[in-house]
């Protein structure tokens, strides 16, 4: 097994970590206490990023993207990761299920993404279904050539600034051996259509990522505006599912770096009764094992990126690699909090908010217990009688 990075891989990491030093650190402190990112500002990062060719490097390269695999990927989300989310998605990559568009859809969506024109959200969470996606009721009526879409979705991140949204409904139910079925389909909405309001939503992580409520009343959706095939909304869904279980791991990596590096250099230099508090064995083992996990959270993810591009990741082996990383991030930054004493406690000190944002990971990709009973579920399958 080669674990050498490749020249090209090794420049992109130094060149996105200085980009993200200088760039984005800056900000946070601002973006953190404004709950989001200054329109003006967000315009300014964006162009850079798109000058230095950082923007949309997940998208294929004839497209216009950066064409980058998986692994090389994992590596860039990690320096990017390192970031505070809403300055950090400014470097944008754009959601690869856009690739599902066609004819007209290619132009005024999927195109428009990759040169960082248009920015989307993914709506699929409702009030009564989130782990459970199938119980969502947004409901599509079809009236013609169009749709008629009631309903409402729930914690949509960046809804606030994007101008189209990936709405997921339930268009209508099919009888199948086992009793009816509810089949779903997929629409690209565009958010100034009338009966659509975005209200934001107070989170106590992730400032400038923000979640929003999407309200929908009769809402009319040409079909045209259906993305992949009508009744198969969740098949197109599936196919990018695991990737964002490894991005988000080699995200919560990167973060981690960070809290590693700030956290190893105070308990260095930080004295209490005469000496440097990590030469405390409780302090020193804290630091053994959140580095210890972190490397195994690396590791893991490079791996599972890894046989992304080979095309062999199954998916219990992506939900082993979200679970752990994301558990790694917030035990890492618990235990950071500790070794930084009453100061962590402070607002103005950036490790809380590392900690605040880190427990979010545990949710949003689907929670640990998702992940837990999707690998339980795979590791008993093949001994069911
Ligand atoms: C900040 C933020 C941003 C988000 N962004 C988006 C977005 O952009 N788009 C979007 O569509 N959604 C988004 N979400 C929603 C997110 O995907 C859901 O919150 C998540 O899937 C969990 O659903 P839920 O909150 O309804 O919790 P529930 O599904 O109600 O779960 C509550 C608890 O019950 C447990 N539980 C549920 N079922 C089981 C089971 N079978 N076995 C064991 N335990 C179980 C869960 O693990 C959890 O602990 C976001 C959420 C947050 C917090």
């Amino acid at each position: 097994m080669d674990f050498e990075l490749s020249f090209e891989q090794q420049e992109l990491v130094t060149a996105l970590k200085r980009f993200v030093e200088t760039e984005l650190y800056p900000h946070e402190d601002l973006v953190e206490r404004e709950r989001g990112v200054p329109p003006d500002l967000a315009a300014e990062i964006k162009k850079k990023a798109i000058d230095n060719g950082f923007y949309a490097m997940n998208m294929p390269e004839e497209l216009g993207g950066g064409g980058l695999d998986a692994l090389t990927l994992s590596l860039a989300e990690k320096e990017i990761g390192k970031a505070g989310s809403g300055l950090g998605i400014l470097i944008g990559r754009p959601t690869r299920i856009l690739l599902a568009c066609k004819d007209d859809q290619i132009e005024e969506y999927l195109m428009p993404s990759i040169r960082g024109e248009r920015k989307n959200c993914f709506a699929l969470t409702e009030p009564g279904a989130g782990s459970d996606a199938r119980a969502i009721t947004t409901r599509a009526v079809k009236d013609g050539d169009d749709f008629i879409v009631n309903g409402t979705k729930l914690y949509i991140s960046a809804a606030d600034i994007s101008d189209f949204i990936i709405l997921n409904t339930v268009s209508g139910v099919e009888e199948t051996p086992r009793g009816p079925r509810k089949l779903f389909t997929t629409f690209l909405l565009d958010k100034n259509t009338p009966g659509v309001t975005v209200t934001p939503m107070l989170s106590i992580c992730t400032h400038g990522y923000n979640p929003n409520t999407i309200y929908l009343e009769d809402v009319r959706i040409p079909k045209s505006k259906i993305l992949g095939e009508e009744g198969k909304g969740f098949s197109i869904a599936n196919e990018w599912l695991y990737a964002g279980r490894v991005m988000l791991s080699a995200h919560c990596v990167g973060r981690g770096e960070r809290v590693m590096e700030m956290t190893a250099d105070w308990a260095a230099n930080r004295k209490a009764f005469g000496k440097a508090i990590g030469d405390f064995q409780g302090t020193g083992f804290k630091l053994a094992d959140m580095a210890t996990e972190l490397r195994l959270a690396d590791l893991m993810t490079l791996n599972c990126a890894w046989k992304m591009d080979q095309g062999t990741l199954t998916r219990q082996e992506a939900s082993m690699c979200n679970v752990f990383a994301s558990e790694m991030i917030f035990r890492l930054t618990d235990n950071a909090m500790q070794i930084f004493g009453g100061m962590s406690m402070m607002e103005d000190f950036p490790i809380q908010r590392y900690w605040r944002d880190a427990r979010v990971e545990r949710i949003w990709e689907g929670t640990s217990e998702i992940h837990r009973d999707i690998i339980a579920r795979d590791i008993l399958k093949p001994y069911r009688k």
